[in-house]
């Protein structure tokens, strides 16, 4: 019995031991595309969690009190910025209570660092209803800005973490690698759409559309953050009939029946698409299955017309 007992305690100490030798960062991401990235960088080394879901409009996210307990834990926050999640994560924030994530604080990772922001208003007018104030802040679907991303959310998890540096670097030259090659693809999927104009629901496809030649310039809305009027609405069908634009772009927390309405009037093909793996079936694998699933369903859509 007393070598039973020994042999316990040597079990539980060498349990405690190994816990602490593997502890892991607890990362909470803002939503669940940076989340993924910071998933292809951090691996095993972390602990995940996601506070929007990929159902949610990232502009205006649930802020539940469980949220609030999930910033408290954590060590590191990964937010996309460019005023993204201004409506919903300060608040939070604040009340988390947590120095780690304190704005400049290496905890406090911002995405958008770095990235070539479009559309930064020239005079700042929020009377309008824009909530995109600070520029377009949905540049995650270009890959060539996930690449930034990634390189960002490693440099803060090399300082935090020194001794899985190597592992970081290694995981980052990796998904680099595989964007690379996978962009070639994609580019050739919608190569031959080059110069087509879409419709969109809300401004939200900007940087997909720059990055392969696409027109995403027409919005169901009449500003970003604005409902649809019938007539922002009337004169955006004209607009489609006289440029001959077949397809609208329609995220999942957005009105798909506004976007129907308009596709019955114009004989266009509504696409669902999202920001975001998990949004749509097919998406769920991470940052590449979801920029699989958005090239497939948009070459799809142009080319059935
Ligand atoms: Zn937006």
């Amino acid at each position: 019995m007393k070598l039973n007992l020994s042999l316990l305690i040597g079990c539980l100490l060498a349990a405690v031991f190994c816990q602490s030798a593997v502890a892991k960062r607890n990362v909470v991401a803002t939503t669940p595309d940076l989340a993924s990235i910071a998933k292809e960088i951090g691996g095993d080394h972390i602990d995940l969690t996601i506070l929007a879901k990929p159902t949610e409009d990232p502009h205006f996210v649930d802020a539940k009190p469980s949220l609030i307990v999930k910033l408290n834990r954590a060590d590191v926050l990964v937010e996309g910025g460019a005023e993204l999640e201004i409506g919903w994560l300060p608040n939070l924030l604040d009340q988390s209570r947590n120095a780690k994530l304190a704005a400049g604080a290496p905890g406090h990772v911002v995405c958008s660092q770095g990235v070539p922001l479009k559309e930064i208003p020239t005079a700042l007018d929020r009377s309008k209803g824009d909530i995109h104030a600070a520029g377009n802040p949905h540049y995650l679907v270009d890959p060539a800005n996930a690449k930034i991303v990634a390189q960002n959310i490693t440099e803060a998890f090399c300082g935090l973490d020194e001794k899985s540096a190597a592992a970081y670097r290694a995981n980052l030259k990796h998904f680099t690698e595989a964007l690379d090659a996978k962009k070639v693809e994609w580019q050739k999927k919608l190569d031959p759409f080059k110069g087509q104009q879409v419709v969109a629901y809300h401004n939200s496809w900007l940087y997909f559309g720059d990055c392969f030649g696409l027109k995403i310039d027409l919005f169901l809305e009449p500003k970003p953050g604005v409902p649809a009027t019938p007539r922002h609405l009337a004169d955006v069908i004209l607009k489609m009939k006289a440029d001959k634009v077949h397809v609208i772009l329609v995220d999942p927390y957005l009105d798909r029946r506004t976007a129907e309405t308009v596709a019955s009037r114009t004989g266009a093909t509504v696409v669902d698409m999202t920001q975001f793996p998990g949004g749509v079936k097919g998406t769920e694998g991470g940052y590449i299955a979801l920029m699989n699933y958005l090239v497939n369903a948009v070459a799809k859509a142009l080319a059935g017309k």
